[in-house]
């Protein structure tokens, strides 16, 4: 993708002055503020009414600008060097020297690192002289936002401006890891964990949906189009949307379809897509077909299941 260094320069000039801007990333867009600030923190929970107790992921350029921030240990340096930038996301320990505002954090000495892979981020990063906190660019318990439309769509003129970046690859938010002791994942997301294990070497648990909620994508409501939706449908209801991971002979106009053929990864990058649509489409409620529970399909039916709570 072509950078766009006036657009850059848009977002910079914001963010410097504590406003928050949308920006693209390979997950999905974001809502930006300087992490270093605590104003620019307080109006991404406003525009986002987002809970103060949920945590904002702080975003780095690379390690060099994170060292001053968090200590780093070995499990962290070997995902970095395999994976960022890219959809990972770290909880660290903070050092007592860190400028993290601490709105950002609700106060916890642990903080969530992430290095985006998009290129135009990764643009906006390398000029700023502060790593931005940035939640996903959707009102809280909401669907995230995947295009600048989107994000449009949920937050209309509230937001000074969103720079454009395309649609994002991966579609679905960053896995997050919990690397201060034993490797923990909190939240299921855009990197399979069997390629995590295959680094580490080690045992990795998974702690998704433990009653202390330490990472509110671990909230039961959440990812949610506006209506309801019921899992594994044996039959469709009046009014409703059948969703499937492929495509199927039946050609209906309430039918729709996470791939063509049933592969993970595309059907991923489609889903918060093909939400939105059915819920403009005007459907009252959505049936889905059972999706396979391997591999990119647990972050799909992590989040289904989330948004089945509505
Ligand atoms: P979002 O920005 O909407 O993708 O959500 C960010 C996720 O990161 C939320 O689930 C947060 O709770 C989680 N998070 C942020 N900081 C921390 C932290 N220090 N410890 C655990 N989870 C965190
Ligand atoms: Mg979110």
């Amino acid at each position: 993708m072509k950078i766009n260094l006036a657009n850059i320069k848009k977002a910079k000039n914001l963010l410097n002055k504590s406003e928050c801007v949308a920006i693209p990333t390979e997950t999905v867009y974001g809502i930006a503020g300087n992490a270093y600030s605590d104003s620019a923190c307080k109006k991404i929970f406003k525009l986002k009414k987002r809970p103060t107790n949920n945590p904002l992921i702080i975003h780095y350029y690379n390690l060099k600008k994170l060292k001053g921030d968090c200590d780093l240990n070995g499990d962290f340096l070997k995902l970095y060097k395999r994976f960022c930038p890219g959809p990972i996301t770290f909880i660290l320990n903070q050092k007592k020297t860190s400028k993290i505002s601490k709105i950002a954090t609700n106060k916890k000495s642990t903080l969530a690192v992430r290095f985006p892979k998009h290129p135009v981020v990764r643009s906006l990063l390398k000029y700023l002289r502060f790593p931005i906190a940035a939640p996903s660019a959707n009102i809280s318990s909401r669907v995230s936002a995947v295009t600048s439309s989107d994000v449009k769509d949920d937050f209309g003129k509230k937001i000074k401006y969103i720079l454009e970046g395309g649609r994002s690859s991966v579609g679905v938010e960053s896995t997050i890891i919990d690397l201060r002791k034993k490797p923990k994942i909190l939240r299921l997301g855009g990197l399979e964990v069997k390629v995590i294990q295959k680094i580490l070497k080690k045992k990795i648990s998974i702690k998704i949906n433990p009653s202390n909620i330490s990472a509110p994508g671990q909230l039961r409501i959440h990812y949610s189009p506006g209506i309801p939706i019921r899992l594994n449908a044996k039959e469709i209801k009046k009014d409703e949307a059948l969703l499937l991971i492929k495509k199927s002979k039946i050609n209906k106009p309430n039918y729709y379809f996470l791939s063509k053929k049933g592969n993970l990864k595309e059907a991923t990058k489609n889903l918060y897509t093909i939400l939105r649509k059915i819920k403009k489409d005007n459907y009252k409620s959505i049936a889905v077909g059972k999706i396979p529970n391997k591999g990119f399909g647990k972050t799909i039916n992590d989040r289904l299941m989330r948004a089945s709570k509505f």
